[in-house]
This record gives structure tokens, C-alpha cells and sequence, in this order.
């Protein structure tokens, strides 16, 4: 069954979902987005997914022109009328229909877009056998030039980095800063495992503070094993006894290699997998 897709408050056969070559998403990559779950017929964690949300627009001073209550709405309005219960939502906001010049005022109006659909982002397998990561030469954006908490819907920095996985081969590619520490994968944060201990890079290394990334924070927390957030080098990942990343698309998948290392005995670790298994219970909600 064709997709209905919820754009500017109508419903739409996705054959009818259609943008305009002057919107400014298309022309500038001008716009906010936001990737979520649908498990078990429940949107996951879908107040902070639209907060983040409001956060990019209001840092990029794009008016959403809706609000949250309504949105909220919207997001479920699509989930229930393509009839999905374990699903993907992409929510996209873009500065609008404007002029062919950068000023972004000259676009009236905000567009709103919702795709709820199906994800497999990677195969099931490599959930149990874990992936092979390499390092991005592409740095993360500065955060001087674009914050990386804003999830912009541009994406080129990330997929040069995704370029330089494929590539190689692997499916990921680890994103260092400015500094060279660690920032995150091309869609994805990034966890070490080190003497029992859970580290991941800070915000302001340049990684996104992900949904996903704060509930695995708290799900350690609570099985007791500790969690620090600190500056990661490439070091610290060459002599890790665990990696894993977090995403809404990716959820918690294990890191076996890394330029050419062996993470541990090259299979996902036992916290990666009491983790996995933690995550998966919580967002079931079981
Ligand atoms: N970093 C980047 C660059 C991302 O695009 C994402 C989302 N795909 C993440 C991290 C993970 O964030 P979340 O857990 O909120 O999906």
C-alpha cells in the first residue's frame, strides 16, 4: 500500500508528496529534522525527539510555525494512518518556498513533512556478530561554524564520512574534532568500554546529544555499571575492551574492529550486549 504522507497539515498519497525546486531545504539544505522510533505501536520518546527539534529550529531561527501540542498530534496522526506498529518517523522541517538567493526571510512559510515508514539500517546479523568501524579524515563541523546539536538537514560533513567507510568497506566511520578526540560515527554516538567503566565523548566534543545515547547513560546507571563522559582519543578506542553506537536508526550495535584492530576477542562485549538487551526491554517497554 502506498505511503500517506503528512505534509502542511493534509495527508497525501506519497505519489502526491511532492516539494518545490525553490524550497530552501532543497536549494541550502535550510531545515531541521528528526529520525524516530516506533516500538510496539508507541512512538519512542517522541517529547524528546520534539524538543530537540524546536532546539535546531530556534538555533538556526527557523519558526516552525506549529505548535508542539499540535505536532505531536500530527506525528501520531501519520503513525495511525499508515497503520505502523514498529516503525521509522522522519520529521522534517525546512525553511520553506523561497527566492533562488541565501536570504532566508524571503521564504514565508515553514514546511512541515512526515514520512512514517519501515527501517533497516543494518542487517540483523551484524547485531550479533557486530560491525568494523574506520576513521573519517573529514573532521566533525566545528562548533563555531554549525553547532552539531543542531540536526540540520545538512548532512554533508557526516556523509563524507559515511563515503570514507564504504569506502573502506565497513559500514561507520568515527568522527574526530578539531582537537582530535573523538566526536561521533557519521549518524551515530559512540561508547568505550574500558576497565568495567562506560566513557563517552561530552556535547562539546562535537556529538550530538542523542535520544538514544542518554537512555543507554541511564540504563547503565541503573544496572550499576559506571558511566563518565570524557574527551576520547583515537587511542583510547585502539586499546578499548568494548565499543558500541547508539541511534534512533542504528539502536546499540557493537564494535569489532577499528582501523584494522581487534575491539576485545572481535565480538560485541558482554556490557554491549546486557546493554543491547536493556535497551530493547525499555523501549518494548517490557
Ligand atoms: N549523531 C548524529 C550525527 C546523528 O544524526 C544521530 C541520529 N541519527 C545520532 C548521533 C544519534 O542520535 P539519536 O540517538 O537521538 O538518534
Amino acid at each position: 500500500m502506498p505511503l500517506k504522507i503528512w505534509m502542511n497539515g493534509v495527508l497525501v498519497d506519497e505519489s502526491q508528496a511532492k516539494v518545490s525546486v525553490f524550497d530552501h531545504g532543497l536549494l541550502y539544505g535550510d531545515g531541521v529534522f528528526e529520525g524516530i522510533r516506533v516500538y510496539a505501536g508507541r512512538v519512542f520518546e517522541l517529547a524528546a525527539h520534539l524538543k530537540r527539534l524546536y532546539e535546531s529550529a530556534r538555533a538556526i531561527r527557523l519558526d516552525i510555525g506549529m505548535r508542539l501540542e499540535d505536532l505531536t498530534r500530527a506525528v501520531e496522526e501519520t503513525v495511525a494512518a499508515n497503520g505502523i506498529s514498529e516503525g521509522y518517523i522522519r520529521l522534517i522541517v525546512t525553511r520553506g518556498v523561497g527566492t533562488l538567493g541565501l536570504n532566508p526571510f524571503n521564504c514565508r512559510n515553514a514546511q512541515i513533512i512526515i514520512i512514517a515508514d519501515q527501517i533497516q539500517l543494518y542487517p540483523k546479523e551484524l547485531y550479533e556478530t557486530g560491525i568494523k568501524v574506520v576513521s573519517a579524515s573529514t573532521l566533525r563541523n566545528h562548533p563555531m561554524s554549525l553547532s552539531p546539536q543542531v540536526k540540520s538537514l545538512n548532512y554533508l560533513n557526516n556523509i563524507l564520512a559515511k563515503i570514507e567507510a564504504l569506502d573502506n568497506n565497513v559500514p561507520e566511520a568515527i568522527m574526530y574534532n578539531h582537537e582530535g578526540f573523538v566526536a561521533e560515527a557519521s549518524g551515530d554516538n559512540v561508547f568505550v568500554i574500558r576497565h568495567g567503566t562506560v566513557l563517552t565523548p561530552p556535547p562539546q566534543a562535537g556529538s550530538l546529544e542523542g535520544i538514544t545515547r542518554d537512555i543507554v547513560m541511564t540504563l547503565a546507571t541503573k544496572l550499576q555499571i559506571p558511566v563518565v563522559e570524557e574527551n576520547l582519543t583515537r587511542f583510547d578506542l585502539y586499546v578499548a575492551d568494548e565499543i558500541f553506537l547508539t541511534g534512533t536508526a542504528a539502536e546499540v550495535i557493537g564494535v569489532v574492529n577499528i582501523d584494522g584492530r581487534m575491539v576485545g576477542d572481535g565480538r560485541p562485549g558482554p556490557i554491549t550486549q546486557k546493554l543491547r538487551e536493556a535497551f530493547y526491554r525499555y523501549a518494548r517497554g517490557s
